[in-house]
């Protein structure tokens, strides 16, 4: 016999030509159906320690390291940082709050963002999601409706949460919900209907539950497809709900209640400096009342925050000081090929201001740029030219030939 034949598994015993591998430690081996059996040990161990880990991980972020974690990645915004920084931080210590009898319930600190699309709204849930290293679910309220009604329930987006989890009930019990176009189901009372109001009032009636903190019966595959399959409880009570809306006009609403209270105070005057301000910053609660947000829903997202119009300089700085800026991230692509990238500060510009023109914000720079590189993208790889530079005469002259001009006619 070999000596290689004499090896065995140093935990069950079986010898090397009984198993598919055999893995040499130290002075021992393991076998792979043991390493699988202790696979499936550790998973099982971290499953019960999720929830502590997570809570473990969040403690050790004090709200000013989350606040420096989201400016890596977003540009400006400082209010709507600082505000997330610290319910976040209160959310997680909520949750971490051994029960005492004191009476003191600390409140979910549930999130509402107000602001334009584009200015980074679900940017800034991702990151936050990212940092606290849990699952994210990014819904869209538009396509909620009331249980029996054409679109999807609203147990839908603990669908989602569970998929983003891998299934993971804990994890996902502890993850984020953004739920986008929140304004989009405020209700419709300046429009009498004989029809129910089934994806306005009643949409916030059953979302109201969830925020609130509620086991829920949710389907694993989501839907009304897959009508056999076993539930998953979920329990809503530790998951953070950020939503966020556009709420146009509601500026209207604010400036009209701000100048209503200017009366007496040299309203003129007043009303000057602050049109020229974002309104938003003076929101408050009423003012979502005002637009259609039952106020049970209001009270059940008590932190308020807002965003502000991204302006050129900032839509600049996207494009290239984020941890992965879009320039930083065409930089490291053509790195792969060995060419070597450079954008002039013209260049750079004229795409901003191109952004602008089309009226299409933080989202258009993107799809700018990809017109501007896709002629070198696809041409340079494979040849000698080692390096790009985009001049603005470059970036012109590529966006001219490009179908995204036909945007501009269309706007
Ligand atoms: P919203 O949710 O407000 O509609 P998004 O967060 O989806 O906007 O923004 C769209 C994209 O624009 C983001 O993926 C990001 O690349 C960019 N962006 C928008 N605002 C910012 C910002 N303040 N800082 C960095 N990037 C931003």
């Amino acid at each position: 016999m070999s000596k290689e034949e004499g090896l065995e598994c140093s935990f069950c015993g079986r010898k090397k030509a009984e198993t598919s591998l055999l893995i040499a430690g130290l002075d021992a081996h393991i076998c792979d159906r043991c390493i699988e059996q202790a696979h499936g040990i550790v998973v099982e161990e971290a499953l019960h320690s999720t929830k502590s880990e997570i809570s473990k991980d969040v403690m050790l972020k004090k709200p000013t390291t989350i606040k420096a974690f989201l400016d890596d990645y977003v540009i400006g915004q400082e209010n709507t940082k600082k505000v997330m920084s610290v319910a976040v931080y209160n959310h997680y210590k909520r949750l971490l709050q051994p029960k005492s009898d004191d009476d003191i319930e600390i409140q979910k600190s549930n999130i509402i963002i107000v602001g334009e699309t584009g200015t980074g709204k679900t940017l800034v849930a991702k990151t936050v999601a990212r940092m606290l290293n849990v699952p994210l679910a990014i819904v869209d309220a538009t396509v909620l409706t009331e249980a029996g009604y054409v679109g999807e329930d609203v147990e839908s987006i603990l669908t989602r949460l569970l998929q983003a989890a891998d299934y993971n009930v804990e994890k996902a019990q502890n993850g984020i919900v953004f739920i986008d176009e929140i304004d989009k189901i405020a209700r419709k009372s300046d429009n009498p209907s004989i029809t129910r109001d089934v994806s306005g009032e009643g949409v916030q009636q059953a979302l109201l539950k969830l925020l609130e903190g509620t086991t829920v019966n949710v389907p694993p595959k989501g839907g009304r497809k897959h009508p056999d399959q076993k539930f998953i409880e979920v329990d809503t009570e530790n998951i953070l709900f950020i939503a966020g809306g556009a709420f146009d006009g509601i500026e209207k609403k604010i400036s009209k209640r701000l100048n209503l209270q200017a009366v007496g105070f040299s309203a003129s005057k007043k009303e000057d400096t602050l049109e020229r301000d974002n309104m938003l910053k003076y929101i408050i609660p009423k003012d979502l009342k005002d637009f259609g947000l039952i106020p049970e829903i209001i009270g059940r997202l008590p932190v308020l925050t807002y965003m502000n119009p991204l302006d050129k300089g900032a839509l600049k700085d996207i494009l290239t000081v984020p941890k992965n800026a879009i320039i930083k991230q065409y930089i490291k692509l053509f790195e792969m090929d060995e060419i070597e990238l450079v954008v002039t500060e013209e260049a750079l510009d004229f795409i901003v201001e191109q952004a602008v023109e089309y009226k299409l914000g933080a989202r258009g720079l993107r799809s700018l740029c990809e017109a501007v590189l896709t002629d070198a993208m696809f041409e340079l790889p494979g040849t000698e030219n080692k390096t790009l530079h985009v001049t603005k005469e470059y970036a012109e002259e590529k966006l001219n030939k490009s179908t995204i001009k036909k945007l501009k006619a269309v706007s």
